[in-house]
């Protein structure tokens, strides 16, 4: 799985980040989440997917 941010849309708010940290790291300096890993360890997968559901503009894009 891999899994990039939006950044038209991404408003900063780091829920993703609360929910997954190992794979979302927020921009302190630029107020948004970047994504830090290329690919999704298989154990983090479901904390990916809940972090873009709950994503409330949509802004985080899975790739299976
Ligand atoms: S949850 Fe969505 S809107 Fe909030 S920081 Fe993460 S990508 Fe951006």
């Amino acid at each position: 799985m891999k899994v990039r941010i939006d950044y038209d849309l991404c408003m900063g708010d780091r829920n993703c980040n609360k929910v997954c940290p190992e794979v979302f790291e927020y921009d302190q300096d630029q107020f948004l989440s970047r994504v830090l890993v290329d690919e999704v360890p298989g154990h983090l997968e479901n904390q990916v997917r809940k972090a873009a559901r709950e994503c409330a503009p949509g802004a985080i894009i899975i790739e299976e």
